[in-house]
């Protein structure tokens, strides 16, 4: 069906997809900024084809150059990685009107899952659990918006339906500030993401950040591959990740999962994609969903032994599900470090050249990184440049190990967190497991006190 794929991406990620398509004989076209013209995987492709400038509306982000270096390379299918374009349906539906397959589900899915009261509504009809409230936009009029408040309970939390990144939320703890808050959301949605609706649920204080991988075939196919717990977060980013989530009772991790995986089903979902839910008291709410790869995915790969890359290619190919639900048998415990150019206290990105590079290594580590000795980190990027993963038999295990290799881990000639994780890897409540998403920020105030 397709035997080179465009890789519409950058970093740690284009090289992982590099990796994944190699593996099953496909060719790579990597595309590239001006700034990353020397990456190491931009070599290792089979064609590389500059975009544009270092800026990402001119280059990663911009659907013409793609589209052109796809028709220039003879590229048919085109892998957006995740970030940038990955969750953009309209680009989605751009690649298959030029005739070439988007690794991803369809436009439409992506439509429907882009729009958070579209995708409640239709999670809600799947039967997967939602955080309480309405599954509908707001009205206008203020006796209705306050009677649907009450009626949900303070704290609210005002969500654009087309918010995304952490922005377009405002929480709400008393009746008094609420219409005041929704016009503020309709507005900054208006003009952040061209769509003004919001609508209400409620806020829950202390919830864990727990999500479901699926994998979907397009023959109508699709299994769950176990949990995720990412509740280490800071600004509402992921830090630290883990597969399985701790001390959650399986029974009922099994109970959701199948219904994400009916969800794809009736959804006609097909590739990978990610049920991110948020956990407290023994229940699950699902809040949204992502419809592609994610940072986060190889902790999965670590405990659950599939390549979901390859997966997610195997499913565009048109091919069936080799896979059951019976198959799929978590083993172990693995946790991945987010490392990034940052410095570990101020958090202000640290791009510049990389003068020592020194990874880790030994049973169960994994490191995924296109960066290295003499790498330049680009100022114009995400700031991270590897993923270190472990994986154990056990939690305890795994956490030891990933001291051990943090340890082992040193990186000159720019600041990263590689401090920060280690000093999270010693705080009890995170090895305790378990810890709300405020956590880390509640960690890091009491540390700056000090
Ligand atoms: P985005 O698409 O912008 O990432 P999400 O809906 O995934 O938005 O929410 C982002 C974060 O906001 C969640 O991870 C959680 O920390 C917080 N959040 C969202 N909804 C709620 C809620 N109902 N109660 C408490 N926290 C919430």
């Amino acid at each position: 069906m397709f035997d080179t794929v465009l890789i519409a991406n950058r970093g740690e990620i284009a090289l992982r997809i590099q990796r994944a398509c190699r593996g099953l004989g496909l060719k790579t076209v990597a595309v590239h900024s001006e700034a990353d013209r020397d990456a190491v995987y931009v070599g290792q492709a089979d064609q590389a084809l500059c975009i544009g400038p270092a800026s990402p509306s001119q280059s990663y982000l911009d659907p013409s150059a793609l589209l052109f270096a796809a028709e220039v390379s003879g590229a048919q299918a085109v892998h957006p990685g995740y970030g940038f374009l990955s969750e953009n349906a309209g680009f989605a539906q751009q690649v298959e009107d030029a005739g070439l397959v988007f690794i991803g589900p369809s436009a439409a899915c992506i439509r429907t899952m882009g729009d958070k009261v579209a995708a409640k509504r239709a999670m809600r009809r799947a039967g997967v659990p939602c955080v309480p409230g309405p599954d509908e936009g707001l009205p206008s009029a203020p006796a209705e918006v306050l009677a649907l408040a009450r009626e949900v309970g303070f704290p609210v939390i005002v969500k654009a339906a087309g918010g995304g990144g952490g922005r377009g939320m405002r929480v709400v703890h008393e009746e008094s500030a609420l219409l005041e808050a929704i016009a503020l959301t309709r507005e900054e949605a208006r003009r952040a993401f061209g769509n003004a609706e919001v609508y209400i649920e409620k806020f829950l204080l202390h919830p864990r950040h727990v999500e479901i991988q699926v994998l979907a075939d397009s023959h109508g196919h699709a299994i769950w591959l176990g949990s995720r717990d990412c509740s280490l977060q800071r600004r509402h980013q992921k830090v630290v990740e883990e597969a399985p989530a701790p001390g959650i009772d399986e029974a009922l991790v099994a109970e959701v999962g199948e219904r994400c995986a009916a969800a794809c089903r009736q959804l006609g979902y097909s590739g990978v994609g990610t049920f991110e839910f948020l956990y407290e008291k023994g229940a699950f709410y699902f809040i949204e969903m992502n419809t592609r790869l994610q940072v986060e995915h190889t902790v999965t790969e670590m405990t659950t032994g599939i390549d979901i890359v390859q997966q997610q290619l195997r499913a565009a190919r048109g091919e069936r599900l080799v896979l059951t639900q019976a198959d799929i048998a978590c083993q172990g415990h693995a946790i991945e470090c987010r490392i990034n150019a940052e410095d570990p206290d101020s958090f202000a990105p640290s791009p510049g050249r990389i003068t020592g590079w020194h990874m880790p290594g030994g049973f169960g580590v994994r490191v995924d990184s296109h960066a290295g000795a003499g790498y330049r980190v680009p100022p114009y990027y995400d700031s991270m440049i590897a993923k270190l993963i472990v994986h154990g038999s056990s939690r305890a295990d795994a956490l030891d190990r990933m001291r051990l290799a943090l340890a082992e881990m040193q990186i000159e000639g720019i600041a990263t967190n590689v401090p920060l994780h280690r000093a999270i890897m010693r705080d009890e409540g995170f090895a305790a497991g378990g810890v709300d998403i405020h956590h880390l920020e509640r960690w890091l105030a009491q540390r700056s006190a000090a």
